[in-house]
């Protein structure tokens, strides 16, 4: 989730009051290693995913799921090989916010042959195994995007109580435990955002009318210790939370690129910009917070309210007196602008700046969209800063620049080298829900890397307006919006990246079938196209059955022909017997579902209609021939 900086972390007053040292000493930073570093070139492609998991335990006879509050515990067993052996850790393993959360990623990025695609899924086998080899009898581990009743009465192990007059968080619903206790940062985020936000979160979500739900849907927060306040923040016919753990305990899939350049990572950034809220809807799974079914299918805006430390001033809801800026989003949230000089037509949204920073990175040599982007980000304060940081070298150290760039939770993320490291420029593709099975995010992270390829090699332009962009995310949230939703898109794709003009005619609306399989003379399709890049390179004949198996998973995915994950949760809910049509989902209910994902997870259950009769045919393992060249292994 970010810079993990030891030491101890400052009162929000404290960190207010250093929040311009940090801002400028940041902008110092990106600028000293922007220099140094511009004209690196010659890295290959690297890449790799991370997922996101909960470990979950069951109480089979009470048939009640709960979330385990262990994962430092877990951590620290599964970061041991990588403390002895730092390269050369199957797997590395994180602390996400929860504190029933793990993120595992790759031992070693894959690198640019094409086999590694036939590995993916192998190594996310491995990464799973990895932990469940840990954990109790009792327990499972999910990669699911939003435990489904996280907030209601009792859903830790051990039970734990919220403390509305307490705590980093003050809620009515999440108990001080489930935040990750083992490093201070992410009780810290949750103060700091409250406090410099005037007042708890509020997140208000669609609930989904069904038969019996009570209309208006208002529920008496009162009977929870609720001041008043959560009650005044609540809306009429939306789930309430007021917490940060509803969000940034949601989990989600990753994936990294290192570019060969600086200028290809600006142009990757912005290619894939648009493409963000198509794959948040082809992979949307998340359709229960809070224990009620709500009426959209993904997480992104239950994290955005939840991390969104606006002043009501900065919301625009009271005249700018303390603040500087009105802000139009929270710090997670999709991105507002493009960095190549391909995007520039198409940067319609004006972007919030800091004038000074601006001014102080364009004279260091920063073209305007570089610059821009940099004094947008850095219009957020730190909301998390440590003692031990505050003093940097700005010639050598980033931890100013990572600090608010890591708290920039934005759809796409351009990351610049970090210090001391022999990395080179990297894009980061955040939008994507978590799926059941490695074998669909293994689907889902090849299908990414592959159209990278795809729109490097062929030179493709999938730019539209970032207010289009911003439109796209709106529609993707809506409840099977894969199946009932049209998509601002391109599909004059095949203009070369240089600046186009007639922006109004170049894109269109179309569904998500259009989008991935095509429309008539109008569009191919992202599934034909690569599959064209992939008759056009020399494949093994095992990689090409995988990504066989993977392109028809997406292809389907698109066409409404398999499920998403967000509709087949709603169907198993609403087929439920316990389920009363009133929005609710009951304890058993969540019970039988998470035991229902285990066993698809472990391909113990098929589901027809969510994964079709599609898997791996392979052991994904990485040719002999590479394995017996350590050197071809190692250079990657
Ligand atoms: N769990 C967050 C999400 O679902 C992302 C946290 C991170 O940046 O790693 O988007
Ligand atoms: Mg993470």
């Amino acid at each position: 989730m970010g810079l993990l900086s030891e030491g101890s972390p400052l009162s929000w007053p404290e960190t207010k009051a250093l929040a311009a040292h940090v801002q400028r000493h940041g902008i110092e930073q990106f600028i000293s290693q922007f220099n140094r570093l511009k004209e690196r070139r010659g890295d290959s492609l690297k890449w790799g995913d991370e997922v996101e998991y909960m470990v979950v335990r069951l109480d089979r006879r009470a048939r009640t799921a709960r979330l385990a509050l262990r994962s430092a515990e877990l951590l620290d067993q599964l970061q041991a090989t990588e403390r002895r052996h730092p390269d050369a850790a199957p797997s590395l393993w994180r602390p996400e916010y929860g504190a029933y959360m793990v993120e595992g990623t790759p031992g070693q990025p894959y690198g640019s042959l094409i086999s590694f695609f036939n590995t993916v899924e192998s190594n996310m086998r491995a990464r799973r195994q990895e932990v469940e080899a840990l954990l109790q009898p009792d327990e499972i581990l999910l990669s699911i995007t939003s435990f489904p009743r996280l907030g209601c009465g009792t859903f830790t192990e051990p039970p734990c109580r919220p403390t509305p007059g307490s705590g980093s968080s003050r809620s009515l619903f999440i108990p001080e435990e489930v935040i990750f206790p083992a490093h201070p940062r992410f009780a810290t985020l949750t103060r700091n955002i409250r406090e410099r936000r005037g007042k708890k979160v509020a997140i208000n979500m669609p609930v989904l009318v069904d038969e019996r739900t009570p209309r208006p849907f208002v529920e008496d927060l009162a009977r929870l210790g609720d001041d008043g306040s959560s009650q005044a923040a609540a809306l009429p016919d939306h789930v309430y939370m007021d917490a940060m753990a509803f969000g940034m305990g949601c989990c989600c899939l990753q994936i990294t690129f290192q570019a060969e350049n600086l200028l290809e990572a600006r142009r990757l950034y912005d290619q894939l910009n648009p493409l963000c809220p198509i794959l948040l809807a082809l992979t949307a799974a998340s359709p229960i917070h809070r224990g009620m079914l709500l009426a959209t299918d993904c997480r992104w805006d239950v994290i955005a309210m939840s991390c969104d430390c606006r002043t009501d001033e900065e919301r625009g809801l009271t005249p700018l007196r303390q603040d500087r800026f009105v802000i139009p989003k929270s710090r997670y949230g999709s991105t507002d602008s493009y960095i190549s000089e391909c995007g520039r037509p198409y940067n319609d949204v004006e972007l919030v700046m800091d004038p000074a920073l601006f001014g102080r990175l364009a004279e260091s040599g920063i073209d305007d969209l570089l610059a821009g982007h940099v004094a947008h980000l850095f219009i957020r304060e730190p909301i998390s800063l440590f003692s031990e940081k505050v003093q940097q070298d700005d010639a050598v150290d980033m931890d100013h620049f990572e600090n608010i760039q890591s708290t920039n939770w934005q759809t796409m993320r351009f990351k610049p080298p970090p210090a001391g490291s022999n990395i080179g420029w990297r894009v980061e593709f955040r939008p994507c829900e978590v799926q059941l099975t490695d074998f669909e995010n293994a689907a889902i992270v090849c299908f990414v890397v592959l159209l990278t390829r795809v729109i490097l090699s062929y030179k493709l332009n999938f730019l539209i307006p970032i207010s289009k962009v911003d439109e796209n995310m709106r529609r993707a949230h809506k409840k099977d919006a894969v199946l009932t939703e049209k998509f601002w898109f391109r599909s004059d794709f095949l203009c070369d990246g240089s600046p186009c003009v007639d922006a109004e005619t170049e894109y269109s609306e179309l569904t998500v079938n259009e989008i991935f399989n095509g429309k008539g003379d109008e569009f191919p399709g992202l599934v034909p196209l690569v599959t064209h890049y992939l008759n056009a390179v020399n494949i093994d004949a095992d990689t090409r059955c995988t990504m066989g198996q993977y392109l028809q998973l997406i292809r389907r995915r698109a066409s409404g022909e398999l499920q998403t994950t967000a509709s087949w949760i709603r169907r198993f809910v609403a087929g439920h017997a316990d389920y009363a049509r009133d929005s609710v989902v009951p304890e058993s209910t969540a019970f039988d579902l998470l035991v229902a994902c285990q066993e698809v997870t472990a391909g113990r259950r098929a589901e027809p209609t969510l994964l079709g009769r599609l898997g791996s045919r392979t052991d994904n393992h990485l040719p002999a021939a590479i394995l017996r060249t350590p050197s071809l292994y190692k250079q990657v």
